[in-house]
């Protein structure tokens, strides 16, 4: 099938490279020049692991090209998926400025009955309105049908995510409709759900907030079980084994982070507000999510006291692993509260700290987590990147000033630091503190 996809972000290029590995012929297209430039080139302008060696090899085989000219794109396409950015707006609403805009170019270039995929995240009613723009801009009697297939992809593992999902959406206005989408996506060979436009469009939101409210709910037993003594590692490890609980999205941290919960979740419960619903379970959620960072921050502050002219390394800044993306990364809220404090930063991430760079250019950072822990009078733990797991914590404790460690993703066990003489906070679980038997 020849299809082009709008929006060469992390969805739109996954989902782009991965149809053309299928065998389609796609255009992946986008308004940013620069980004289609890299592309062509050759360079991928996002970091994810497997992307780069899949896109060259679609590209030599030619089925897959890049490009800005989204009008041809579309007239050579008989799909036409809609991935670009749908940003929170200041009304906590998606701001679908993007979506409306590439309707429009859409509606301009009918040529050809075609279908249009709304792949981006989008509130409940948006195919309707996808329709009502390009029925408003189209110039000719071109028919169009629009469906809503929501994305599921995980930053840091989108290609597996792409090629192994766990179900496919497809909501269409008819059964003939979701059958061209469902023939796209048959040698997948994964579970398909055929629904209606809004009932797809629901059920991304659904599952975005369902997953923020057990990130929320674990993290807020945390907090009792650090005031009762008890182990949220355990506790969790007991809920999850739990089939109707399941042990996923049990991992008690800094709280979720990354460019689609915060976003979806206001949305959702503003969506509700708009519908007469007051959806409080879910307001809960995202205020405990936003008390993390600041939790974190005052249990440094109990500890070491005045953070001014302390020296903090932080190791991780990412969102997540995996990933150079620092949309609603934990390091962007805790980074300003120990500046604002007076501390010293210094951070060490593999890949994200480019990105960083533009947000704080006065930090020092470091070629190595070493570094970064190098006469530091604490040592943060802020994105579980699995190198980290791996270090020399022998090593790491003699180049610290002061032996401590918080760790906000409970990535290290206690007893292994209790051994190696650390004073350590992880979140939920009781601390280890070795320093007043070193001063004895
Ligand atoms: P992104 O910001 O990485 O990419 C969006 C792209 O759209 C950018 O390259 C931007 O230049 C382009 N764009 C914006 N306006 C455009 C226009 N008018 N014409 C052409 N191109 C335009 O965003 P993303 O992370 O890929 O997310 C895209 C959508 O998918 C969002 O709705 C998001 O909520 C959803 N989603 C994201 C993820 C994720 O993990 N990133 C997962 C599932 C769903």
């Amino acid at each position: 099938m020849n299809l082009c996809v709008i929006g060469t972000g992390y969805v739109g290029l996954v989902t782009g490279t991965v149809f053309a590995d299928l065998g389609n012929k796609v255009i992946c297209c986008d308004k940013d020049e620069s980004k289609i430039r890299m592309l062509q080139e050759g360079k991928m302008p996002i970091y994810e692991p497997g992307l780069e060696e899949m896109v060259e090899k679609n590209v030599l085989d030619g089925r897959l090209v890049f490009s800005t000219d989204i009008a041809n794109a579309v007239r050579e396409s008989e799909t036409i998926f809609i991935a670009v950015g749908t940003p929170p707006g200041s009304d906590g609403f998606a701001d679908l400025s993007a979506v409306e805009s590439v309707a429009k170019i859409i509606a301009q270039n009918l040529n050809d009955y075609k279908v249009i995929v709304n792949k981006s995240t989008v509130p409940v009613g948006t195919g309707d309105f996808v329709r009502e723009v390009v029925e408003k801009n189209k110039s000719n009697g071109v028919s169009f049908d629009v469906v809503s297939n929501p994305e599921f992809l995980r930053e840091g593992s989108a290609i597996n995510d792409t090629l192994y999902p766990d179900r496919i959406v497809i909501g269409a206005p008819s059964n003939n409709v979701a059958m061209r989408i469902l023939e796209l996506y048959a040698p997948l060979e994964r579970p398909m759900i055929i629904t209606d436009v809004y009932s797809a469009e629901m059920i991304k939101y659904a599952s975005n907030a369902f997953l923020s409210t057990k990130i929320s709910f674990i993290n807020a037993i945390a907090c009792i079980c650090e005031a009762v003594g008890a182990d949220v590692i355990q506790v969790a490890k007991g809920m999850g084994y739990d089939k109707r609980i399941g042990a996923d999205f049990l991992q008690a941290g800094l709280g979720y982070g990354g460019s689609c919960f915060g976003k979806d979740n206001s949305c959702l419960v503003q969506t509700a507000k708009k519908y007469g619903y007051n959806f409080e379970l879910l307001q809960s959620v995202i205020d405990i999510n936003n008390e993390q960072p600041k939790r974190f921050v005052d249990k440094i502050r109990n500890v070491l006291g005045s953070l001014k002219d302390k020296k903090i390394g932080i190791l991780g800044l990412a969102f997540k692993p995996n990933t150079d993306d620092l949309r609603d990364a934990k390091s962007l809220e805790i980074i300003p509260q120990l500046l604002a404090d007076g501390a010293e930063v210094s951070a060490y991430d593999p890949i994200a700290m480019d990105n960083t760079h533009k947000v704080f250019p006065n930090i020092k950072y470091c070629n190595n987590a070493y570094d970064a822990a190098k006469d530091v009078d604490a040592l943060l733990l802020v994105t579980e990147w699995n190198e980290f797991k791996f270090l020399d914590l022998a090593r790491v404790k003699e180049i610290m000033r002061k032996p401590i460690i918080f760790d906000g993703r409970n990535l290290y066990d206690p007893s292994s630091m209790r051994k190696l003489g650390f004073d350590y906070y992880p979140i939920g679980r009781p601390p280890v503190i070795c320093s007043n038997k070193e001063t004895e």
